[in-house]
């Protein structure tokens, strides 16, 4: 099937390209993947999206991004795109034996977390990165969160929900989150601190039950029974899929230039994609706008005007 606009990959940068080249009468594909949505379906109270004075749940805005983007026009397939090639044109995209081309796509694959290493023979056995989908079976029981920045702040006060107490270990003795995420789980009584301090190893047969941190300035270690494992230490980029296709910096985050162009002319990249800076909703949401800009005035032929290089007189 040949479109003229194909999106990869969704959250509020596809789903916005989705609705502004809907409207733009490109009739975009969505391929949106197996887990449609993006990181915000795994997060529960978005209070910092504008528009929502009262805050929303994660994944309500997601449902309301995308029906939105359909109410014009987007057609989404909630799958994972299996190939691409972009040395051909139209470009090729596969979603398992089908086979799609397209004359621009913009990719919106977003990021997802990151783990230690030494926990992953247990996840789904106490380790997790995800409170949102896992406290629930953490109910009146102990558990650590890893990390020091706005995730690790928010699944700790959400974990407090369920567990009966929870230990925040970070490896300095500053925080990274924002204010107010800090202070909402430094005055929370049912969360503590370990400063300085690593995950070593993780004991348990089937599941966890303890761990082993290491102090960072002492060099000493201490084992410590727990009952689940968060993992909170970031996020990396979903681009191996387009790996020796597009140019992407050495954390693997696409290049883009001259707005949402990649070295691909015709190929459009936004949100946690190419953004390790900001990672907002709305960021992410602005982009995917511009995306969708940029690919529409690709498809009509004006970008080598829009993308002339600025003269200094
Ligand atoms: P982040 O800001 O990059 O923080 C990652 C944390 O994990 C840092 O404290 C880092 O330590 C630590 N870390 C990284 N690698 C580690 C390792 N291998 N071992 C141990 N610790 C490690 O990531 P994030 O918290 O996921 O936040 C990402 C973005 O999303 C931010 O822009 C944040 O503001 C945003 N966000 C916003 C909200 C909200 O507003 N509701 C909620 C969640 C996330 P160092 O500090 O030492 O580097």
């Amino acid at each position: 099937m040949h479109k003229r606009l194909i999106i990869i990959g969704s959250g509020p940068a596809g789903y916005t390209a989705a609705l502004y080249s809907a409207r733009a009468n490109l009739e975009p594909l969505v391929i949106a993947g197996n887990q449609s949505g993006g990181q915000l379906m795994i997060t529960t109270d978005v209070e910092n999206y504008p528009g929502f004075p009262e805050g929303i749940q994660g994944p309500e805005l997601m449902e309301k991004f995308r029906k939105q983007a359909t109410r014009f026009g987007a057609e989404i397939i909630d799958k994972d795109v299996t190939s691409v090639d972009f040395k051909k044109k139209p470009f090729v995209i596969k979603v398992e034996d089908e086979i799609y081309t397209a004359d621009a796509v913009i990719i919106s694959t977003g990021a997802q977390a990151k783990w230690i290493g030494c926990e992953l023979r247990l996840r789904g056995h106490g380790v997790s990165a995800c409170a949102t989908c896992d406290a629930f079976f953490f109910k009146g029981k102990d558990v650590i969160v890893v990390g020091g920045g706005d995730t690790a702040m928010e699944e700790a006060t959400f974990l407090t929900k369920f567990a009966s107490h929870v230990t925040i270990v970070h490896r300095r003795d500053k925080l990274r989150a924002s204010k107010i995420m800090q202070e909402k789980a430094r005055s929370n009584p049912k969360i503590s601190f370990v400063w300085d301090s690593e995950i070593a190893d993780v004991v348990g047969e089937d599941k966890v039950e303890q761990v082993v941190l290491r102090n960072l300035k002492t060099g000493k270690t201490e084992t410590v029974k727990t009952d689940g494992l968060f993992i909170a230490i970031g996020h990396e980029p979903v681009t191996s899929l387009f790996k020796g296709q597009i140019e992407t910096d050495s954390k693997g985050y696409v290049k883009v230039h001259e707005g949402t162009h990649t070295n691909i002319v015709g190929v459009f990249a936004a949100g946690d994609v190419v953004d390790h800076r900001y990672r907002q909703a709305v960021t992410a949401a602005g982009m995917g706008c511009q995306a969708s800009l940029d690919a529409e005035r690709y498809l009509e032929g004006t970008v080598i005007e829009a993308m002339e290089p600025l003269k200094v007189s």
